[in-house]
């Protein structure tokens, strides 16, 4: 296969991949709807606001979690409610205006919602270059490389300590969440802005 069929074939497979994950996204979103109906006069909505650049929280080394309790579980439910809501593949605390190392990631994949408390990459290697979006930057969209497959240790909401690898689109997800944990943005890696007509297809983290 040349190298311009590939390059189609990609660009074919990650819209299909986008379709899929809207139509996933839809399910999911009416079912919060249904459970925010059955609250109507109880429980605050769990959708929290982003927070976009420019903004002091997004460029900050976020502080460590300390304690696994009840909060932290309604920090998780929240991001992930909020990470629905508004399309997106990732989320981290500070993009909720949290100073906290907490992400989350899913790419509807077999993985599942993966939550990452305190996490630390151990391992890379590789190469990939992809385009990449950011909720925080609405609307803007950049070619970004990075390691190809990542090693990361992190906690889960319990604080049991867990060990996670990752290749492809799903290691890029996880790199973009925990550079935020840093202050690290995207756009501080982008080799390359894309316009519009390139867009079709592309995720938010
Ligand atoms: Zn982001």
């Amino acid at each position: 296969m040349g190298e311009n069929d590939k390059k189609k074939k990609n660009a074919k497979s990650a819209y299909l991949r986008a379709l899929e994950l809207v139509i996933s996204r839809s399910l999911i979103k009416y079912k919060i709807y249904s459970k925010q109906l059955l609250h109507i006069g109880g429980t605050e909505l769990a959708i929290r606001k982003i927070v976009t650049h420019p903004a002091e929280i997004l460029e900050k080394s976020c502080k460590a979690v300390v304690s696994f309790d009840k909060k932290l579980t309604s920090i998780l439910n929240d991001m992930y409610d909020t990470m629905i809501e508004f399309d997106g593949v990732g989320l981290a605390a500070p993009q909720i205006g949290l100073d906290a190392r907490i992400a989350i990631v899913d790419i509807d994949d077999e993985f599942g919602t993966i939550e990452m408390i305190n996490p630390r990459i151990i391992e890379t290697s590789g190469e990939q270059t992809d385009p990449e979006g950011c909720l925080s930057f609405p609307g803007l969209y950049g070619e970004v490389t990075r390691p190809n497959f990542v090693k990361i240790e992190a906690f889960d909401r319990k604080g049991r300590e867990y060990t996670l690898e990752a290749e492809g689109f799903l290691a890029r997800a996880i790199q973009h969440e925990i550079d935020h944990l840093d202050g690290i943005l995207f756009t501080t890696k982008v080799s390359r802005f894309l316009e519009d007509d390139e867009l079709k297809g592309v995720e938010i983290e």
